[in-house]
């Protein structure tokens, strides 16, 4: 059994390090503010106090941070993990980031003799919650055969995509059409509301034809209770939404319905709602 560290206990990376507990593996955890980590090693997690130190305890590290700065810093910094010799480990990062970061991470850990893969992951809060997210995996067959029994641990689903990158090119390809369904949602709620309908009934009936969708399931009910809480930052869907708006240019294709999307959630984040949830979009009709 691998000895696992895991960097980042936010919303997502505390409720997969409590299936890993659950699991019976060994979990050394560090996050920036400490007190994230709390329940967790109430729970059995063994607390190191920097990446480096989570990476020597370790066989196989997972980071699950905020930014692509947040990533770089964890794996690059001073006290990162390739201050530790990472020879013969395997590092997953499970962040939504760039492919090019995934790029030069696993080109870094076959440098030093260690293992890398870009493994982000769709499914929000519900689906780390009930250990059902769907996981997609960049980085070499031989390494995916032998870490995807622990993925499936948190996953439902667990596919490899390619080679490094294309985890984070697979998690772009979610996010683009993630930009449909919120905004088709919000303009769903908009519109019934000003059509003088009955909101519950609309939703009932139309998440029971074409329209349904986990957008519509998840966040609309959320929207009704007026629960802004994350769930997925506004902050991180701009983030998500700029990285494939990037990569789109690369390729020399245009996403417009998306680019309207970024600007939409932009303009949320000017007023202020950057730690909401992705379902205050509607705080842009409905104030
Ligand atoms: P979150 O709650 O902000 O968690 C990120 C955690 O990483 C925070 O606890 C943060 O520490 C920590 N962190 C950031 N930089 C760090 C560093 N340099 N060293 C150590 N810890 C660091 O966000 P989340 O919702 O769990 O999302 C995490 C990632 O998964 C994001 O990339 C997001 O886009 C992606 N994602 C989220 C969802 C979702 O529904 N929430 C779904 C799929 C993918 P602090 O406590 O100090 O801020």
């Amino acid at each position: 059994m691998k000895k696992i560290g895991f960097i980042g206990t936010g919303v997502m990376g505390s409720s997969v390090v409590k299936h890993l507990l659950k699991a019976d593996y060994e979990v050394v955890v560090y996050n920036r503010t400490k007190a994230k980590t709390d329940e967790l090693v109430q729970l059995g997690a063994v607390w190191q106090e920097t990446p480096k130190k989570v990476t020597e305890a370790s066989e196989l590290i997972f980071t699950m941070v905020g930014f692509p700065e947040d990533v770089e810093q964890t794996y690059f910094g001073e006290e990162g993990i390739f201050a530790a010799d990472v020879t013969g480990k395997i590092m997953i990062d499970m962040t939504t980031s760039t492919p090019s970061l995934a790029k030069k991470i696993a080109d870094r850990a076959k440098f030093s003799r260690g293992f890398a893969l870009d493994a982000p992951v769709s499914g929000g809060d519900l689906g780390a919650k009930n250990g059902t997210l769907t996981t997609m995996v960049g980085g070499d067959e031989e390494i995916f055969e032998e870490v995807k029994d622990i993925l499936a641990v948190f996953s439902s689903k667990v596919n490899l995509q390619g080679k490094a990158g294309s985890g984070q090119h697979t998690k772009m390809a979610n996010q683009i059409m993630i930009a449909g369904t919120m905004t088709g949602m919000t303009e769903l709620l908009v519109y019934a509301k000003a059509a003088k309908l009955d909101i519950e009934k609309v939703l009932d009936t139309v998440g029971g034809g074409s329209a349904a969708n986990w957008s519509l399931t998840n966040y609309a009910p959320r929207i009704l209770k007026e629960d802004y809480t994350p769930g997925f930052f506004v902050k991180h869907f701009v983030k998500d939404l700029n990285i494939a708006l990037t990569e789109a240019e690369k390729m020399g294709i245009e996403l417009p319905a998306t680019k309207e999307a970024r600007d939409l959630y932009n303009q949320l984040m000017t007023q202020g709602f950057e730690n909401d949830g992705t379902q205050a979009l509607i705080k842009l009709w409905w104030s």
